[in-house]
């Protein structure tokens, strides 16, 4: 008990765990004194939005400080368009307004709603952008989350739908047709964000930067300052272990996990965590311990990522073959086995012999 005890506090004091860190020296981790990159002092800067610690390095970039000041702006402009818990923010007031008016928002707003809505239609609901009052009932991640009382959960089970949501693109306005109704774009935020600050480095010419939100997604711009591919190292989703369990070459590709040890609590021995099922409103229960996604865009990660987690291995597994050519993942089973999509099986290195490699 003493030890869930003091694991809870950690968790929720350090809110993320780093599932995702950039290896800047080859794959062995050992600094190689012919590697460029560790001797270039890159342009860096920490923000904190969502919830989350946003790392950001430029290389070599002669604006680092300019550009690394937009970058400031344009998350606080996100966070004032999308924020849950912001009592200005735009999805704030279409929540307050719920069943009662539609509220004018941004474009980016719109923008992330309607591709919210488009996972939701694909996967028939397992990402749903309406489980933002079940999000608040179980409070994962804050000191006092707790298991619900079963009727507490009924009542925020019924508010969730997406179907619900009306958005008219060219008044730009959403209106919830339910009134409680919370939208959460939790889910999504962040890769959406990230897709924002890699669009406008990109435009800016920056040739080699990393994007880092909170461990859990990493986006990179251009190639390392030497010229090489970039390498992530896979942390074990159970940070108590601290291991790298495996490495994986970035292809122009960009990398979401989502896991069970990122925000979480425990009760009577079982874990809650922040990946919510909406068939059920609480949190997805199966075989997984993390998802990652490695895709063209960090929005279509970050929720893929999400709502992958949702459907389990198997099902997981099918939907992201057959989503489009680009998309690949990675899942980690409770009893550290690792799943691969045919994609992946040349790019994915396991370094570590606690973790088996599942090959079909
Ligand atoms: P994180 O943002 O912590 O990296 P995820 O990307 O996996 O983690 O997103 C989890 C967040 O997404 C939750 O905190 C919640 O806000 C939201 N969420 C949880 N379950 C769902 C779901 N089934 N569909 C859409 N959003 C969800
Ligand atoms: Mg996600």
């Amino acid at each position: 008990m003493q030890r869930t005890q003091k694991w809870r506090k950690r968790a929720v004091l350090l809110g993320l765990t780093a599932m995702l860190t950039i290896l800047l020296s080859g794959c062995g981790g050992e600094a190689n004194p012919k590697d460029k990159t560790a001797a270039a002092e890159p342009t860096s800067r920490q923000y904190y939005i969502f919830d989350t610690v946003v790392n950001i390095k430029l290389y070599e970039d002669p604006k680092g400080e300019e550009h690394l000041d937009h970058i400031d702006a344009m998350l606080k402009t996100l966070d004032e368009e999308l924020s849950r818990t912001l009592e200005t923010s735009q999805i704030y007031k279409v929540n307050q307004e719920a069943g009662v008016e539609a509220v004018e928002v941004s474009e980016d707003t719109i923008e992330v709603l309607k591709r919210s809505l488009n996972y939701a239609k694909e996967t028939d609901g397992l990402f749903d952008p309406t489980v933002g009052g079940l999000v608040d009932l179980w409070d994962i991640g804050h000191e006092d989350a707790h298991v619900p009382a079963p009727e507490d959960l009924q009542r925020e089970l019924s508010l969730v739908g997406y179907q619900n949501v009306v958005m008219d693109e060219t008044k730009r306005t959403i209106f919830l047709k339910t009134p409680g109704m919370i939208l959460d774009l939790g889910g999504i935020g962040k890769g959406y964000a990230a897709d924002k600050i890699a669009a406008y480095l990109r435009e800016e010419g920056v040739k080699s930067a990393l994007v880092d939100l909170g461990g859990s997604s990493i986006i990179v711009v251009g190639s390392k300052p030497n010229g090489d591919d970039w390498i992530v190292g896979l942390q074990d989703p159970d940070s108590s272990r601290g291991t790298t369990m495996g490495t994986i070459r970035l292809n122009d590709q960009v990398i979401n996990t989502s896991g069970v040890y990122e925000r979480y609590f425990v009760e009577d021995g079982v874990m809650y965590h922040h990946i919510l099922d909406p068939r059920t409103g609480a949190p997805a229960q199966n075989e997984l311990k993390s998802v990652t996604i490695l895709t063209d865009n960090a929005t279509d990660a970050d929720a893929l990522s999400t709502v992958v987690f949702v459907m389990g291995l198997e099902k997981g597994m099918e939907f992201v073959e057959n989503y489009n050519e680009v998309t690949e993942a990675l899942f980690i089973t409770k009893d550290d086995k690792i799943y691969v999509t045919s994609g992946l099986k040349d790019q994915f290195k396991v370094t570590n012999e606690l973790y088996t490699l599942i090959q079909e």
